[in-house]
């Protein structure tokens, strides 16, 4: 959907100008003032702006406004760009946290985020080319819309360098690609310097709301640091366009693997036909839908919260029934710092010690019969097993080895209760 209103606005910006990143940028709409001149703002984005601001600041690059619907205040793009008095409003005080996926906890130094055994975040700015309103990591998104000091993203890379378990590195923000070419150049030849390091993501939202971003320079200088994997974020089908197509393909021809990553948002894309069309639109500008999220309930989210009964049923309507190259793992990042944990409807419906039931997506229900002799094929005694077999076992995979292990969680009654009975 183009917004032929606003194309007065922009009527005298030469081409060269509008296609470049650094002029979107410069001209990102902050405003009311500017705004005005695009969309007709309603009372609640205007009052959305004036107040929302203390929390999470308001930049749309011009590319992304034009997407606009400029009468329709429902347009998907709108609301995940303009802010709106219900971001303040709908503050779930019982439940809502800052940083609820306990980021900044799981911090070892400033910029990182370790929480999985061989794989780290890596926050190389606060910056973002538009501003998302249902941004998990408000807390910190735009706070300075610069880049980390390069004290702090020395420190990181040094902790990257120190810890040898870190074989994956994702690369975000903010926005990991509104760093220059150089200074992402800089952070990709020292993490490429580190021979534990396997592979590199970058997660970035330029594709979606600044594809200028993606050149032909930048894409040969990330070429020399493979294997690179790509991340981005489309929420929408609207927000696939010839300008965003042109983004992907510049990248996919330039070898990097594309995933993408959406967020779950009530009266954006909460519809299965609507997820569907994203995804196979995806695909034809050879981006692989990876995860979708359940929002996260971060302060100011809980009006795009949607049930998680929702995204099951969103799963539902695509297994089976399309590509399984479209269908995301949806997945629930455990507050408190948990993880991604995916929830999926539910195919197995029964098991014997012989049989497992299944039921696959029109509602047809098989049997699978399991082998009559039980092989064991992690043995613990051949070349390979020998070689982990002091690996330290996590969670549920150590009972699993130990047999009669057992997983307590903290503060447990009963065990407390006996223990303290424990004297002798
Ligand atoms: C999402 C995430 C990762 C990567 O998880 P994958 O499931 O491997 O994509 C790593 N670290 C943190 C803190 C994350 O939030
Ligand atoms: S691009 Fe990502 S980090 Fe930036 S505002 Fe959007 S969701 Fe937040």
């Amino acid at each position: 959907m183009r917004n032929y209103v606003a194309t007065s606005l922009y009527k005298d910006v030469s081409k060269e100008d509008w296609n470049s990143w650094q002029w979107q940028l410069r001209n990102r709409i902050t405003t009311i003032e500017d705004l005005e001149q695009i969309v007709n703002l309603t009372d609640e984005e205007r009052q959305g702006i004036g107040k929302s601001l203390e929390f999470l600041r308001m930049a749309i690059t011009p590319y992304y406004a034009m997407l606009m619907n400029p009468e329709n205040p429902m347009c998907p793009i709108r609301k995940q760009s303009i802010p709106t008095v219900t971001e303040i409003n709908s503050i779930d005080n019982d439940n809502d946290m800052d940083d609820p996926l306990f980021e900044d906890v799981d911090s070892p130094v400033p910029g990182i985020t370790h929480r999985y055994p061989d794989r780290a975040l890596l926050l190389v700015t606060d910056q973002c080319s538009m501003y998302c309103r249902h941004c998990t990591r408000r807390r910190m998104a735009g706070t300075t819309d610069k880049a980390l000091p390069v004290e702090m993203l020395d420190q990181a890379l040094r902790y990257l360098q120190e810890t040898p378990s870190i074989r994956d590195v994702i690369i975000s923000g903010g926005d990991s690609l509104l760093m220059s070419d150089a200074n992402i150049e800089k952070i990709l030849r020292k993490l490429r310097s580190i021979k534990h390091i396997e592979i590199i993501r970058i997660g970035t939202r330029t594709p979606v709301v600044l594809p200028f971003r993606i050149t032909d320079e930048l894409c040969s200088i990330l070429k020399k640091y493979q294997p690179i994997y790509i991340n981005t974020h489309f929420n929408h089908p609207d927000e696939i366009t010839e300008e965003s197509s042109i983004a992907c393909d510049k990248l996919a021809d330039a070898g990097f693997p594309l995933g993408n990553q959406t967020v779950l948002l009530r009266g954006i894309n909460d519809c299965p036909y609507i997820i569907k069309e994203l995804v196979h639109k995806l695909l034809k500008i050879r981006v692989r839908p990876y995860y979708l999220y359940q929002c996260d309930i971060s302060s100011g989210l809980a009006h795009f919260r949607t049930s998680v009964a929702q995204g099951i049923e969103i799963i539902e309507f695509l297994r089976g029934h399309t590509s399984g190259l479209a269908v995301p793992t949806y997945v629930i990042d455990a507050p408190g710092g948990g993880g991604k944990i995916p929830v999926s409807p539910q195919y197995m419906i029964s098991q014997s010690d012989h049989m497992v039931v299944l039921r696959n997506y029109e509602g047809m229900i098989s049997s699978y019969p399991e082998p009559e002799e039980r092989v064991v094929n992690h043995c613990n005694n051949c070349e390979e097993c020998k070689k982990h077999y002091d690996d330290p076992k996590v969670g549920i995979e150590r009972i699993m080895y130990e047999g009669k292990g057992r997983l307590i969680p903290e503060g447990n009654i009963r065990q407390m209760r006996r223990n303290r009975f424990k004297t002798y």
